[in-house]
């Protein structure tokens, strides 16, 4: 069968090629991806010419520095002179060692020791098997829930989905299947008033002293929950996790796999501003400039002890993939990229532009919020977005977006121009106008 032109592409896609969370027999339409090239995506359709839009979602946050960089492009294919791949089962090699040298040294200091994962949702199945293992480790073995809060999205794979928001998570459709898992309240937004932070810390802290003979950890996305509904919330929440899994000897897990590396303003949330660390951190999407898949968890010497006291004396995890060395060659290269350019301006500069052209929508009827954080521009509606029909209306502005829920949103690269931003917050109005 011929697979030559667009309309041939498309519609073997359509029968037989599965696209994230679509149905089989009734997919979703896409659209057709020919190249990418700074902030651009070339799409090709069968019936009109080929266009170019910016990439306003990053390619689902992950690709911070635009397409084809010079730099990522360069550093791949040296990779590729020495070797694509090798096992990380009784070898070692320069790009993950430099890897994990670099991680260790640009996030905070108690965070030593790493694990390569070979996507987010693997990253948080690790944590949470660390999690486990090191209260094994600790004589405590009936420790085997996790707290959480609602609204929360931390991966797609079973585990991960445990700890995903009930609701959001499709829960009811797994009963059985899932952990259960110990959820509390979803944290007040940001800026709420001190009295809002304190209720909601009461109602945390009722909840982890009820469940503490059985619980092992905390994990949530600090100061920004991200597939789970774009919420900014207040830092203070954070030192209160901190001091509900120090009273009663949880493991504080940060999945930073959306905040991570520069997202929110901060080089990362854990040891920032808020000056909470947490005993593992997990990084990935933008940790390859979103070339290739690649995660990590790093965590403390402290759990690091306790799951080698468990009774395998091992952390029982080992992709196939692991520490995979083309993507370890183009994540260093990406954080040479991130260090040489000045990521916070361009950060701080993204936000002015989104604030500046989204602020306006507020009056708009239908939007129920709008906010930004960092390279980050929300826009909520009081009703589910006609997907299709924002999109359409995004590209007729030249830009790429994909809605959800109730959310009309931007996770621009860095490297967008002013003109870009200006650009992206117009096919945001647009977008709200007709969903
Ligand atoms: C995307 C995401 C994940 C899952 O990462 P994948 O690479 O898609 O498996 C986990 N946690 C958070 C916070 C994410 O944003």
């Amino acid at each position: 069968m011929s697979l030559d032109t667009p309309a041939d592409l498309l519609a073997y896609d359509r029968a037989h090629v599965w696209h994230p969370y679509t149905s089989p027999t009734l997919p979703a339409p896409v659209r057709l991806v020919t190249g990418a090239a700074g902030v651009r995506l070339r799409l090709e359709s069968p019936d009109e010419p080929s266009t170019e839009v910016i990439d306003a979602m990053s390619s689902w946050w992950a690709a911070i520095h635009g397409y084809r960089v010079p730099e990522l492009d360069a550093a791949l294919a040296a990779q590729t002179r020495d070797m694509a791949h090798v096992m990380f089962g009784g070898l070692t090699h320069a790009p993950a060692v430099r890897l994990v040298e670099r991680l260790v040294a640009m996030t905070p200091a108690p965070l030593q020791h790493a694990f390569l994962a070979d996507s987010g949702s693997v990253a948080v199945e690790v944590a949470l098997k660390m999690v486990l293992q090191h209260q094994r480790g600790q004589g405590r073995p009936e420790r085997t829930r996790l707290l959480t809060v609602l609204g929360g999205y931390h991966g797609d794979t079973l585990g991960c989905m445990s700890t995903c928001d009930p609701v959001g998570g499709m829960h009811t459709m797994f009963t059985g299947t899932l952990p259960r898992q110990v959820f509390a309240e979803r944290p007040p937004a940001q800026g709420a008033d001190a009295a809002m932070v304190e209720t909601w810390a009461d109602g945390v802290r009722t909840v982890a002293a009820s469940h503490a003979h059985e619980l092992a950890g905390i994990i949530v996305e600090p100061l920004l929950q991200g597939a789970g509904g774009m919420h900014a919330y207040d830092a203070r929440c954070l030192q209160v996790l901190r001091e509900v899994a120090d009273e009663h000897g949880l493991v504080l897990v940060f999945d930073e796999i959306a905040t991570g590396f520069g997202r929110t303003g901060e080089l990362f949330v854990s040891g920032g501003t808020a000056r909470v660390t947490p005993d593992i951190l997990c990084l990935g999407k933008a940790l390859t400039g979103g070339y290739l898949t690649l995660a990590a968890v790093l965590t403390t010497p402290d759990v690091a002890e306790g799951i080698a006291a468990s009774e395998s004396g091992v952390l029982m995890h080992g992709p196939t993939f692991m520490g995979n060395p083309l993507a370890c060659a183009v994540a260093l290269a990406s954080l040479d990229l991130l260090e040489a350019r000045d990521w916070r301006a361009d950060v701080a500069r993204i936000n002015a532009g989104l604030r500046a052209g989204l602020e306006p929508l507020r009056e708009r009827p239908g939007v129920a919020d709008v906010r930004t954080l960092g390279a980050v521009g929300v826009v909520q509606l009081d009703h589910p977005v006609d997907v299709a029909k924002a999109t359409d209306a995004a590209l007729e502005e030249g830009v790429w977006l994909r809605p959800f829920r109730d959310l009309v949103y931007t996770m621009p690269p860095y490297a967008c121009g002013d003109d870009d931003v200006a650009a992206i917050t117009r096919a945001i109005g647009r977008a709200v106008e007709v969903a």
